[in-house]
């Protein structure tokens, strides 16, 4: 049977030591595909990349033969594009151009970041506003990388949650070819949004469909979750171990919407992301469903003859 397309399977890892350490650290765990931060994310301000950084990490790609089309790099927790302050919109908003430019000096295609919060001094939709705003801004001052909103579990007053909100960002968005969003298991489960049974994964998955559109989707963090169904909270699990269970991992490495885009665990034990890793992998090509029956049957003759 076999699938169009490739899984770029991976997970979050360290750039301790060095951006182009990331590489080696994936490499090493069997990924695919890898997510890393472009820098310490619990500041603002960093140095530049230097340019023997830049040009081991280029090097260090091609010698693991990875493609950006696998690679998603995590914006700084720090920023909020929806803050309902102007001067710390713009500080987060200067960081997070910085941190277009450090991608794509890296020879990168995504940006991933959360759309931001209104903490509870605005409404939603005057967040939102401000968010796409926001990424407006940073599209006119940038080229070339793609930036994917990521769905959250809704908790505190992050925007996101809800697919009709990140299709309200992109609506307001201008350059639709530089906007995508990455679906994360925990976040979409502890938001609401069912993954357990075969028929609440395909609800769920229509749903994105007709709000947002798989066209828009640039990347998948695979986490179970250790919160419940609808709480709202954001606590990952390693994959099988939560309260989504293994088998939608399967479902997602069997189905070809979710090809030639960056899967990520950012499960809280690395000790066990090559064991995960391996386990994605195995999925792959499992397939039980075909949706088009009538390919994959012989050639029939356009008339039998028939003895009688
Ligand atoms: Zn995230
Ligand atoms: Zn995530």
């Amino acid at each position: 049977m076999g699938q169009k397309g490739k899984k770029y399977i991976g997970a979050h890892v360290s750039i301790a030591g060095g951006i182009e350490k990331a590489i080696i650290n994936a490499h090493k765990i069997g990924a695919t595909g890898f997510a890393l931060f472009t820098k310490n994310q619990r500041q603002w301000r960093s140095k530049p990349l230097s340019p023997d950084s830049i040009k081991r990490f280029k090097t260090l790609m091609a010698k693991y033969q990875f493609s950006p089309a696998g690679i998603l790099p995590h914006d700084s927790y720090l920023i909020n594009l929806g803050h309902p302050e102007r001067e710390k919109r713009k500080k987060s908003l200067e960081s997070f151009i910085e941190e277009i430019y450090r991608v794509k000096q890296l020879g990168l295609w995504y940006l991933n970041f959360h759309p931001g919060s209104h903490l509870r001094q605005i409404s939603p939709s005057k967040a939102i506003g401000f968010i796409a705003q926001s990424i407006n801004t940073a599209l006119r001052e940038s080229e070339g990388i793609v930036l994917v909103l990521e769905t959250t579990a809704g908790q505190g007053s992050n925007i996101g949650s809800r697919f009709e909100e990140l299709a309200e960002i992109i609506q307001q968005v201008e350059d639709h070819s530089r906007i995508g969003v990455c679906i994360d298991t925990a976040h979409i489960f502890a938001a609401g949004y069912e993954l357990r049974t075969r028929e609440g994964f395909e609800k769920t998955m229509e749903q994105f469909q007709q709000i947002i559109g798989f066209s828009f989707l640039k990347g998948m963090h695979l986490n179970d979750s250790k919160a419940k169904f609808g709480s709202r909270v954001d606590r990952h699990h390693s994959l099988g171990m939560g309260e989504i269970g293994i088998e939608p991992f399967k479902w997602i490495m069997e189905d070809s919407r979710f090809n030639n885009i960056p899967l990520i665990l950012e499960t809280p034990d690395p000790s066990k992301w090559a064991e995960e890793i391996a386990l994605l992998k195995s999925f792959v090509g499992t397939c039980r469903k075909e949706t088009n029956f009538k390919t994959s049957l012989p050639n029939l003759p356009s008339r039998l003859s028939v003895k009688i």
